[in-house]
């Protein structure tokens, strides 16, 4: 084992006073495969990537009305909107994980070339948060609305309220209950919040994502999701970035915001990304959270080039472009989960 491995392990166990939970690895031992993503070229658009396994559903729905000559945040609301509405994805809207009172409590965020956002967190009782997100961004002179504010414009646009909590979930949640132990599991059967970017044919970017956040959360927490900067930004002169994973450390570091500014400075998709997550591990190694942190990134840039990265193993992401189709990826990782 090198020194740097020792060192991490050493310094890591001896923070936490835990067993052996991963294996820290010389960041050279999980490369960006430069093969694969040099071949990375320019690709002719749109361009639709989504975070998870449930990307690829949802990114062939958003081609769909992109096809149709759809605006994107149309397509982006469409897209993920499939994830929200199905009760076996235990990590988006209906059927998410609730807090541990046994609500279900959402977050949302989209934002369009222009950098027009609209924003939903807190929000109970309405299954397509993204639909309420994009109407805030449409229909107010806001930014973001929160809890029972959010539920009340939902309301006033025509949404109607739902109980989100699955019979499913709620045995979940009663068995959770007996221990009452917090630990964020992010990747819960390889889905978690789902974010989409799309580069559209006229070369313009826009973005969006949708959550119930971490299961078993406090109840009043919300995420890095709903949080332009955080869980989701672009900038359409550079390119755009979306986050999944550990919302607090994702916040704490400004995530999709420095991404972005990263690409601006000439990095590529790839080595943005997987630079903020180095930054995110430094700050988080001495940290509690370091037992079950993970964070992933995925981004695109104006070129049609994109890229993703996360801390641990088991990120994947759904990609679509003209050329190639549609199709998974996994991303590079920093470290294996053990
Ligand atoms: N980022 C989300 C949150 O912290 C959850 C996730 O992506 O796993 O709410």
């Amino acid at each position: 084992m090198s020194d740097r491995r020792n060192f991490i392990k050493k310094a890591t166990l001896g923070t936490l006073g835990i067993g052996s939970l991963y294996r820290a690895q010389d960041s050279n031992a999980a490369p960006i495969n430069f093969e694969k993503a040099g071949a990375r070229k320019e690709v002719k658009k749109p361009l639709i990537i989504s975070t998870w396994n449930h990307g690829l559903p949802a990114n062939k729905e958003a081609l769909q009305h992109l096809s149709k000559g759809k605006p994107p945040l149309d397509a982006i609301v469409a897209g993920v909107g499939i994830a929200e509405a199905d009760p076996k994805e235990r990590s988006v809207g209906y059927g998410g994980f609730p807090d541990r009172e046994g609500k279900v409590t959402l977050d949302a965020c989209i934002m369009d070339h222009r950098s027009n956002c609209g924003s939903v967190s807190f929000l109970q009782g309405i299954k397509h948060p993204i639909a309420v997100a994009q109407k805030v961004l449409l229909e107010t002179p806001h930014v973001m609305l929160a809890g029972a504010g959010a539920l009340k414009f939902a309301l006033s646009q025509g949404f109607k309220e739902e109980n989100l909590l699955t019979a499913e979930t709620e045995k979940d949640w009663k068995k959770w209950l007996k221990a009452s132990k917090y630990k964020p599991v992010i990747n819960t059967e390889n889905h978690d919040t789902i974010s989409m970017l799309i580069l559209d044919e006229d070369g313009n970017l826009s973005g969006g994502c949708t959550t119930s956040g971490a299961a078993w959360k406090m109840h009043g927490r919300v995420g890095d999701s709903p949080i332009i900067g955080a869980g989701l930004f672009l900038d359409n002169d550079v390119g755009a970035a979306a986050a999944t994973g550990l919302g607090e450390a994702v916040i704490r570091t400004a995530g999709s915001a420095m991404v972005v500014e990263l690409m601006r400075q000439g990095k590529t998709p790839d080595e943005a990304c997987k630079e903020i997550v180095e930054r995110i591990y430094n700050k988080h190694k001495d940290h509690k959270d370091m037992e079950y942190l993970q964070v992933g990134f995925i981004a695109v840039n104006k070129a049609g080039i994109h890229g993703g990265y996360s801390l641990r193993n088991g990120f994947n992401y759904a990609v679509y472009d003209k050329d190639a189709g549609h199709r998974m990826e996994d991303a590079a990782f920093k470290m294996s989960w053990e």
